[in-house]
Parts: C-alpha cells; sequence; structure tokens
C-alpha cells in the first residue's frame, strides 16, 4: 500500500497534487511519501516484535539525508556499503552505534572512518579483509564488532544481477569454509565475534530461499558455538521483494518474514537484524515526466518523454517494469493504445516499455513511474549532460525540494581544463 491516489482526478503524494509539484520544481522529479516510507519500516519492525532486533535500512536504495533521518527518527539503523554512505547517514544524525558496514570491498581509508568514527558491527566478506580490519582496529588501539557474511550458495530465485547467495557470486566466504574462517577470526587482534551475516539477493518473491538461508543459519549458529564463538547476533539481510506491477501476485508481506525468522532463528536467543532496502523505499517513490512528443513511427506510437534512462536505470539495467500512469486521471472506460515509452538519450536501451497500454496522451501530459523510489534516483547519472533530477518529499500537505537540480553552470564547472589547452 502507498499514499500516492487520485483524487478528484489528479494523482496526489499524500495530501499533494503532483502537478503543483510540477508547476514549482519542473519535470522530472523524484517523490516520496513520509507516510510511506514509515508504514513500511514500521511493517518491518512490528514483524520482529518479541524479539531483540534492529532493523537496519540498507540505505543504497534511496540514500537522501531527509529519508535516512526520517527513518532513523522512527528507530531505524543504518546498513551501509560505503564511505560516503557511512558518512551520510552520520550526517543525517544516525550514530555510529546504529550503523553497519556492509559490502565485499571496503578500503583500509573506509574502515579506519568507520572505526574512528564509531560502528555497529563489520559484515566481513573475506581473510584478507579481516586481516586489514584487524590490523587498523590494533593500530586505533579499538576493538572492531564483527560478523562474517557467509554464502549459503542458496539459489535466491531473482534477476542474476542482483543474486547474491550462489558460490559463484563474489559475496560473502563459502559456507562449508565458516568454522576456519571464524577460527582465523577469533585468533586476530582487535576483532571480536559477534555473528553471523547473509544477504542472498534482492527483489525475492517467495519465502523459500529465506527459509532455507536461515534453517542453514542456525545450524551453523549452534556449530560455531559449540566452536567457542559467542554467536549472540545474526544479520539476516535485505532482499524481500515490491509488487511491481499491479496485475501481479503479491510477494510475501514483512508479516509473513517476519513470522519466518521467529520459526527458523528465534529459538537461538540472538539479536536480530534485518537491512530491507527495496521494501522500505520502492513504493514509497514516484518519478514524475512530461510528455515532450508523440512520434508515429512505423506500426507504433512513441511516447518521448523528458526523463531517461540516465534518471531511471531500471528497465534498461534489468529489463524491469514500472507501472506508468497517467498523472490527470483517465475518464473510466477512456480508450487506451498501446505505446513505446522512451526517454531522449541517444541509445535504444532507453526505452522505459514496448507497446504499453496507456490513455491517448499529448505534449505536454504528465506520467509518474510508480515503485521508483529505491534504486531510481541513486542509480542516476549525468549521461548526456543532463542534470541529475531533484528529489521531492512529501509530507501530509507540505512538500520540499531534498535535492535541487543542479544548474548547467555548476555541472559544466565541474570540469577542469588542464593548463596546456
Ligand atoms: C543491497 C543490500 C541490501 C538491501 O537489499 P534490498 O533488496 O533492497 O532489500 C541489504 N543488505 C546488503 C548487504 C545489500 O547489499
Amino acid at each position: 500500500m502507498d499514499h500516492f491516489l487520485y483524487r478528484d482526478g489528479s494523482l496526489y503524494a499524500e495530501d499533494v497534487p503532483l502537478t503543483e509539484i510540477a508547476a514549482e520544481v519542473g519535470t522530472p522529479f523524484y517523490v516520496y511519501s513520509t507516510a510511506t516510507l514509515l508504514r513500511h519500516f514500521r511493517l518491518f519492525d512490528e514483524a520482529l516484535e518479541g524479539t531483540d532486533h534492529l532493523v537496519c535500512y540498507a540505505m543504497k536504495a534511496a540514500s537522501n539525508q531527509a529519508i535516512l533521518k526520517t527513518l532513523a527518527q522512527a528507530g531505524a539503523g543504518m546498513d551501509v556499503v560505503s564511505e560516503g554512505e557511512y558518512l551520510r547517514a552520520k550526517a543525517a544524525g544516525v550514530p555510529g552505534e546504529r550503523i553497519v558496514f556492509s559490502g565485499v570491498g571496503k578500503t583500509g581509508h573506509e574502515i579506519r572512518t568507520a572505526l574512528t568514527g564509531g560502528i555497529r558491527q563489520f559484515n566481513i566478506e573475506s581473510e584478507p579483509e579481516m586481516q586489514v580490519i584487524s590490523a587498523i582496529a590494533s593500530e586505533l588501539g579499538v576493538i572492531a564488532p564483527i560478523t562474517i557474511r557467509v554464502n549459503p550458495d542458496v539459489d535466491a530465485k531473482t534477476h542474476a544481477k542482483i543474486a547474491t547467495g550462489k558460490s559463484e557470486n563474489k559475496f560473502g566466504i563459502p559456507i562449508a569454509r565458516a568454522s576456519e574462517v571464524y577460527a582465523l577470526a577469533a585468533s586476530l587482534p582487535g576483532l571480536e565475534v559477534i555473528g553471523i551475516d547473509v544477504h542472498i539477493g534482492s527483489q525475492l518473491t517467495e519465502l523459500e530461499p529465506f527459509e532455507l538461508v536461515y534453517k542453514k543459519v542456525a545450524e551453523l549458529t549452534e556449530q560455531l558455538r559449540s566452536e567457542g564463538h559467542n554467536i549472540r547476533r545474526l544479520d539476516l539481510g535485505g532482499g524481500l521483494g515490491i509488487p511491481y506491477a499491479r496485475s501481479n501476485d503479491a510477494p510475501p508481506l514483512p508479516v509473513e518474514y517476519g513470522a519466518l525468522i521467529k520459526r527458523t532463528v528465534g529459538h537461538l536467543g540472538c539479536e536480530i537484524e534485518i537491512e530491507p532496502g527495496r521494501l522500505i523505499a520502492g513504493n514509497a517513490g514516484l518519478m514524475v515526466s512530461k510528455v515532450i512528443y508523440v512520434k508515429s513511427g512505423e506500426g507504433r506510437d512513441f511516447l518521448i518523454l523528458d526523463g531517461a534512462m540516465n534518471d531511471l536505470i531500471r528497465p534498461a539495467m534489468y529489463e524491469a517494469h514500472h507501472d506508468i500512469v497517467p498523472v490527470i486521471e483517465p475518464a473510466p472506460g477512456a480508450e487506451q493504445q498501446p505505446y513505446d515509452i522512451v526517454g531522449p538519450v541517444c541509445e535504444s536501451g532507453d526505452t522505459f516499455a514496448k507497446q504499453r497500454n496507456m490513455p491517448k496522451l499529448t505534449a505536454g501530459d504528465l506520467v509518474a513511474f510508480r515503485s521508483a523510489g529505491a534504486y531510481g534516483a541513486v542509480m542516476s547519472s549525468e549521461y548526456n549532460t543532463r542534470p541529475l533530477i531533484p528529489e521531492v518529499l512529501v509530507h501530509q500537505d507540505q512538500f520540499a525540494v531534498i535535492r535541487p537540480r543542479p544548474t548547467f553552470d555548476e555541472m559544466i564547472n565541474r570540469d577542469t581544463i588542464p593548463e596546456w589547452l
């Protein structure tokens, strides 16, 4: 459920008409709903009620500080995958003890920043990384709390580019080697082993892969405890999928996911962390764009929008589907026709949808891409020297620009010309 509904014939974000935002900030833009962000966070938080837990929002999904602050004030921790994300979370007011550092290639510099600024835990992904964290922690005279990310070799049944839990993926250490790697961790200075981490992929639409993995984690917990490790925290990753197409079967709900967690690892008495990103932000954001031209091609009509693949890359990168709806509600029974919906970038890949049935649209009409809140703005670029599009946050009847559109001067003046030219 989200808070983007038609009212009086026009699409609203909470109590603000999108036409009003478009008039003020111009198109294209991203818009997020505070109520939807909070609703999704609370669904996870409530699903784990009764167990000691922390929901660490995977901020790579949508990392604007206004979003982070909204969630942090509701009690969320953060899962970060880079120094930049760590610093951004801190800037948004999230204390280090609520920040988990994930990622397969943390550099010495990144590790140092987190150890100096405070960190809840590092999720370690390899032995060389473990050696570096140990060395830096020892040098700083601090103890780094760590989990080790295990790769359970389970098929997440999702798009290949976002599956992370198979043995051929670069993530984690093979679960079969866990004993050996935990023993190494226990022997190194500057580290305190506190738990186990897994994350098998994103946009999972079934619970079965989670069930397989969490059972393996439960077994591993008991094994590692019997080997003398004080396993007291389980980071179970993120990955729960969202319904991108309204017509499809709905993925499992957070409450079902929470029940699964309690059923599979609840008996271990561990503190539970989860790292949802997409489910919190995905349906809490839209991208709003304007039709520039309607072009009649050979046997098909193109809707050419002012938004493009550089603004929302998911269709080009993952063949992702986004529902695209007109901002002005079509009359009931209004005539529909198929369009190829494309952006202005000079690549055929800049196609959002092919032969999508839409009500008849004309130049100047606004359309909204649903489910664009996660992996949307954060993956945008300035390809074709197109400015990063603004982000807007709505809270009831208020809205604020939370990242302005840069001017062309700002963009162009970032280049520097060498002296010899
Ligand atoms: C990307 C990622 C997540 C979030 O995945 P979602 O599918 O957005 O929930 C969580 N943990 C780690 C380690 C990740 O890399």
